[in-house]
C-alpha cells in the first residue's frame, strides 16, 4: 500500500470511528432521555448490533455496571440476611433479561469459583415484587461448593448469573379443596413462595404446612409462618423436629410417617398435597399419600440413591466436537462426561431444569429415575438422569 493510500485509509478509519462514536453517543443520550428504559435499551441494541458482538458488549458494559449484559440474565445482590443458623436469604435485583417466574418455581444460579463456572438450582421464596427483586434462601451444605460460597462469601453488590425459571409445582388457576404442604429442610423454599402468595390473597383455601428440620435453629421463616397462622384461621403450621424434643404447641418430634401425619392433619387423605425436600423424604411422602389423595405433586432437591447394575464401559461419540470417549455404564452421562474433563452445561442435576439436555443421534440409554430404556434418537436427552447402556452418539 502506497503512502497516499495509507493516508486515505487512515482518514477513512477516523471517519468510521467518528460515525460509530456519534451514533453510540446519540443513542446513549436517547436511551437516557427515553422514559421507558427497556425501549431505550432495545434501540441501543439495534444500533450496536452491526458493530459489536455480545461478548465484546458484555466485556465493556461490565466495566460500567456489572449487571449490564447484551442478553444474559444477571442479578445484583441488594440485600442479605441470616434466615436460620445455616441459611441466608439473598435479595437479587435482576437486569431486564430475566423473564419472570411463578411462585413455586426455581432458577439456576451460576458463579465462577476458582476459574470454574458452578451452577446450582434454588427456589424463589417470595411472590413477584413490584420493584422486580427476587429472593432465594440458601442453606450452607458442609463441603458444598456454591451453597457455602453464597452463605459465607457472597456480598451485597456481587453479581450472579441467572437461568430461566423452571418447575411444574405451581398454584393452579382455580384453587379449590383443602391443601397440605409438606416440606423438609430446604424444601420449604418453593412452598414458602406459595404460602406468601396465598396469604396475600387472604388465604382462600384451608392450608396446613408441616415443615421438618433437624433442629429449631435450622427452621427458616418460623416467626413469619407463626404470624401468618395467627392472622389467617384457614392456615395452620406444624414444625416437626427430627433431632430435638418438641416444646411449643405447634411443634412435633419425629420423621414423617403415617401416624405422625394422621395426628397432625387428620384429613390428610382428603387434601391436595405438595411435597418438597430431599429425595428420600419425597419418596416417603409419595408412598404414604399419593395413592389416596385427590392430587399429589412433589419435587426432590436431591436424588435418592440410585442402584444401577450396568457394568463396564461404552464408547460415546461427541458429534459436534469430534471426540470419542470411553465412559462407565452405571453412572449418569453428566457425571461420566465430567469425569473425562468435559463441562457440559448443567443445572439441577435432577432432571427438572433441562439445562443439560442435548440431542442423541443413536444408541441406548437408561432413565436412571425410572429404569426405562430408550433406544430411539431424541432431541433432548437429559444427561443428568440418563446413563449409557450401549455405544452412543451425542450432539455435543
Ligand atoms: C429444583 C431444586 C431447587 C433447589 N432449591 C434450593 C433452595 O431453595 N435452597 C437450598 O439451599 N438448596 C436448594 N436446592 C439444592 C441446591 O441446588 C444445591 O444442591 C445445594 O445448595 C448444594 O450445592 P453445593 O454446590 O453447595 O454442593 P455440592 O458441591 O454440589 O455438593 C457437596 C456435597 O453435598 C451433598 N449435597 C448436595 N445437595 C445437598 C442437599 N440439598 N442436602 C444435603 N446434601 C447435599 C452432595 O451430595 C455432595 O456430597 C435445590 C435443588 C433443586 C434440584
Amino acid at each position: 500500500m502506497g503512502r497516499g493510500e495509507r493516508i486515505i485509509s487512515a482518514e477513512w478509519n477516523i471517519h468510521l470511528y467518528r460515525h460509530v462514536y456519534l451514533r453510540l453517543y446519540s443513542s446513549l443520550m436517547n436511551a437516557r432521555l427515553k422514559p421507558d428504559p427497556a425501549a431505550g435499551a432495545s434501540r441501543l441494541r439495534r444500533l450496536l448490533k452491526p458493530v459489536v458482538t455480545p461478548v465484546v458488549f458484555d466485556f465493556w458494559a461490565s466495566r460500567f455496571n456489572r449487571s449490564w449484559s447484551w442478553d444474559r440474565p444477571l442479578a445484583r445482590i441488594v440485600a442479605r440476611e441470616q434466615a436460620s443458623r445455616d441459611a441466608v436469604t439473598l435479595v437479587l435485583k435482576p437486569n431486564r433479561h430475566w423473564t419472570g417466574f411463578q411462585p413455586g418455581q426455581h432458577l439456576n444460579l451460576s458463579v465462577e469459583l476458582n476459574g470454574t463456572r458452578v451452577t446450582r438450582s434454588y427456589s424463589l421464596t417470595a411472590p413477584p415484587r413490584a420493584d422486580g427483586c427476587i429472593s432465594v434462601t440458601v442453606k450452607g451444605i458442609e463441603g458444598g461448593k456454591l451453597s457455602r460460597y453464597l452463605c459465607q462469601q457472597a456480598q451485597v453488590g456481587d453479581v450472579l448469573e441467572l437461568g430461566p425459571a423452571f418447575g411444574e409445582m405451581i398454584l393452579p388457576q382455580r384453587l379449590q379443596g383443602r391443601w397440605l404442604f409438606l416440606a423438609a429442610g430446604s424444601g420449604i423454599t418453593p412452598l414458602m413462595a406459595m404460602v406468601r402468595t396465598l396469604a396475600a390473597r387472604g388465604m382462600p383455601v384451608p392450608l396446613d404446612l408441616v415443615y421438618w428440620a433437624r433442629s429449631r435453629d435450622e427452621l427458616c421463616f418460623a416467626s413469619e409462618l407463626r404470624e401468618l397462622a395467627a392472622a389467617h384461621p384457614n392456615f395452620r403450621v406444624h414444625f416437626a423436629l427430627t433431632r430435638e424434643l418438641s416444646l411449643a404447641a405447634d411443634e412435633a418430634a419425629g420423621r414423617i410417617d403415617a401416624a405422625m401425619l394422621r395426628s397432625l392433619v387428620s384429613d390428610a387423605d382428603a387434601r391436595h398435597v405438595y411435597a418438597c425436600g430431599p429425595g428420600g423424604f419425597v419418596d416417603t411422602a409419595r408412598s404414604l399419600l399419593a395413592a389416596n389423595v385427590p392430587t399429589f405433586h412433589a419435587e426432590a432437591f436431591s436424588a435418592p440413591p440410585r442402584v444401577v447394575e450396568d457394568n463396564g464401559s461404552v464408547q460415546v461419540t461427541l458429534a459436534a466436537s469430534g471426540r470419542t470417549l470411553s465412559v462407565a455404564r452405571g453412572q449418569s452421562l453428566l457425571t461420566a462426561l465430567e469425569a473425562e474433563g468435559l463441562r457440559p452445561d448443567s443445572g439441577c442435576r435432577m432432571g427438572i431444569c433441562n439445562t443439560c439436555a442435548c440431542g442423541k443421534a443413536s444408541g441406548t440409554t437408561r432413565n436412571l429415575n425410572t429404569g426405562d430404556l430408550e433406544d430411539e434418537p431424541v432431541s433432548a436427552l437429559k444427561l443428568c438422569i440418563s446413563s449409557a447402556v450401549g455405544d452412543l452418539v451425542l450432539d455435543l
